[in-house]
């Protein structure tokens, strides 16, 4: 244990465990208790779970100490008050059965598809449960995450499930999807999606471009023009193409629209507005242009983008938006009222621009990254730092993998259910909601 460790887990915060991540293998746990306390859709979380390449267990009673690594409880149906004591039931005892890096997914019926008072209470409550949870079995690694399903899904839960199971969603603990029945599945399967991702020289930006090449997607990297020369060398390593382009001038909408013509391309199918800007100082004190820049590129230019690509049918029916909030946008921080305002923005604007996009079967969706091991976080002052990492249910930083892996799982085709949502890549940091 290094000396800064030894000091940290004398205040309290444990070492960290190894979390598992996905290195092409590894996917997917390889033994699974199911427990169903009384399920409304069980042919259909059978049917997900059965598409599923895990060992699947039923039977409490035939599983040892330490030997499963995966645990889905479904309570997607509330009968009576004996529903909250068959959670107990159920699930304290199972909790030493578990290996580290497990996960746990909860699966219950949204609050908007619950009839009477004691199911509304019963799904929120889930939700507190969840993330207790999560607080309670991070320090082993493991996650707990709940999805919310509406009653007439089908086979909406597929993705989602089986990405919360997986290796891809390590640094994810303590979140809630709502899987709703809105968007449909494309028909046709495109061969190779072409993506757009802003901010891809550097840091998060360029995983999530080496990310989605991994998965056969085409990329397309934007930057501004000063880091054009490492934007150059992240697409050539994934055979990507180049944008020179500030994404905050008024012909960037244009400028893009002008690409795909100039490429033969009828659209982009992924668009994930990644690039963003931090200008810390406190309100008092703050220039005026650190605020309005810093808004204008992470919030306003994402916007004044969308509209115009929207407007010149450049974003393609099924297609995926996602857009990169914080963690800080949800929790606020001294010094970061322009950040968390812009990154706060984004969160309303998912939610609101979901429905308009929905008659082409597009989904926007926000993911919100805690604190994430980057130059950017390397350079705060060491203890701040090393707080800042430890202050989550997993005790330690995330790595931008684990974002890539979150925009991945969103621009997936089995991802249709969900739109209008922000999910956090946090470990279940300690701060904010
Ligand atoms: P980074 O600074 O390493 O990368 C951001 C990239 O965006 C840079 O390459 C930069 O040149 C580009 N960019 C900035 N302004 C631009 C503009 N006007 N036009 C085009 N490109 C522009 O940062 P990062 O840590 O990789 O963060 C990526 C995103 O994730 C940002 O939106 C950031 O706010 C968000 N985020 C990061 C963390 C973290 O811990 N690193 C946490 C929460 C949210």
């Amino acid at each position: 244990m290094t000396i800064t460790n030894k000091i940290l887990s004398l205040i309290g915060f444990p070492e960290p465990v190894d979390l598992l991540r996905f290195d092409g293998e590894n996917l997917l746990p390889e033994s699974m208790l199911v427990v169903a306390i009384a399920s409304k859709t069980s042919d259909i979380i059978d049917k997900s779970i059965k598409s599923l390449a895990i060992n699947v267990i039923r039977d409490h009673s035939l599983v040892n100490e330490k030997s499963i690594s995966a645990l889905v409880f479904d309570a997607s149906h509330y009968q009576s008050e004996q529903s909250f004591n068959d959670v107990y039931l159920h699930l304290s005892g199972l909790l030493t059965k578990l290996k580290i890096n497990s996960r746990i997914v909860i699966i219950a019926t949204s609050i908007n598809n619950s009839q009477t008072h004691q199911e509304k209470a019963f799904s929120r409550s889930l939700l507190g449960f969840t993330k207790s949870l999560a607080k309670e079995v991070g320090r082993k690694g493991t996650t707990v995450n709940i999805l919310y399903i509406d009653n007439d899904i089908n086979t909406e839960l597929d993705g989602p499930l089986s990405f919360l199971l997986s290796s891809k969603s390590t640094f994810i603990s303590g979140q809630s999807l709502h899987i709703a029945t809105k968007i449909k599945d494309c028909k046709v399967k495109k061969s190779k999606k072409v993506a757009l991702v802003t901010g891809a020289a550097q840091g998060i930006g360029a995983a999530i471009a080496k990310t989605l090449a991994r998965d056969g997607v085409k990329v397309i990297g934007l930057d501004i023009e000063p880091v054009q020369e490492m934007l150059i060398a992240a697409m050539k390593n994934i055979d990507g193409e180049a944008i020179s382009l500030d994404i905050s001038s008024d012909e960037a909408g244009e400028k893009l629209v002008h690409y795909l013509r100039e490429h033969q391309l009828d659209g982009f199918d992924l668009i994930i507005h990644n690039a963003g800007i931090t200008r810390d100082k406190t309100f008092a004190k703050m220039p005026e242009h650190w605020w309005s820049n810093t808004l204008e590129i992470n919030l306003l230019a994402v916007m004044r983008i969308n509209e115009y690509l929207l407007e010149h049918n450049a974003i393609n029916d099924n297609g995926r938006i996602v857009c990169m909030s914080s963690m800080n946008g949800i929790a606020g921080q001294v010094g970061q009222t322009n950040y968390a305002t812009s990154k706060a923005g984004l969160i309303g604007y998912v939610d609101s621009l979901a429905e308009e996009v929905s008659n082409k079967n597009i989904t926007i969706n926000a993911i919100a990254p805690g604190f994430i091991e980057t130059k950017m976080t390397n350079q705060i002052p060491f203890i701040t730092r090393e707080m800042g990492r430890r202050m989550n249910a997993l005790s330690q930083g995330g790595k931008t993998q684990d974002v890539a892996e979150a925009v991945a799982f969103f621009t997936q085709d089995s991802s249709y259910a969900i739109t209008g949502q922000t999910l956090r890549v946090c470990g279940l940091n300690f701060i904010g909601a």
